[in-house]
């Protein structure tokens, strides 16, 4: 099936089986696709509500493409760093301030950590070590007659 994003970041070819999410009624889309679509109206929605209330959405959208596309710069990021500069009160007067935010060093530093930080969550915990002062006894012929006879 092909992905239905008008902007396929593989290149709007077939979507290799597995890898497909139904977005709406019959309407497919790579998994990744699906991210950058929906990450996107989320920007657009953040920057509208609580940025700029009367932006040019075409402007907007022109200079996020530009960003994400072009430039290549994870929309995810570019999400991270509008929240931020919201929660910072950040002045941004327009779209292409997003432009300053995506090259501010200390944002892409922010971001890096933030990402090693979820991969150091992600990682599972190695199996806890047994106590020294712990000693193993093996069951006795008893007990585990005890515990067969429950089953
Ligand atoms: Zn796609």
């Amino acid at each position: 099936m092909k992905c239905r994003y008008s902007r396929c970041i593989f290149g709007g070819g077939d979507i290799e089986p597995g890898k497909e999410v139904e977005v709406s009624k019959g309407r497919y889309m790579h998994s990744e696709c699906a991210r950058y679509n929906a990450t996107i109206k989320e920007i657009v929605r953040l920057y509208s509500e609580s940025i700029d209330r009367t932006v040019v959405f075409s402007e907007l959208q022109n200079v996020i493409n530009k960003i994400v596309f072009d430039k290549k710069v994870d929309p995810d990021f570019l999400l991270f760093a509008i929240k931020k500069a919201i929660l910072n009160k950040t002045k941004i007067r327009a779209p292409y301030g997003l432009y300053y935010l995506v090259n501010d060093k200390d944002m892409i530093d922010t971001w890096k950590r933030k990402k090693v930080q979820k991969i150091i969550k992600s990682v599972p915990l190695a199996e806890p070590k047994v106590p020294q002062d712990f000693k193993y006894t093996p069951a006795s012929p008893k007990t585990l007659l005890t515990i067969t006879e429950g089953l």
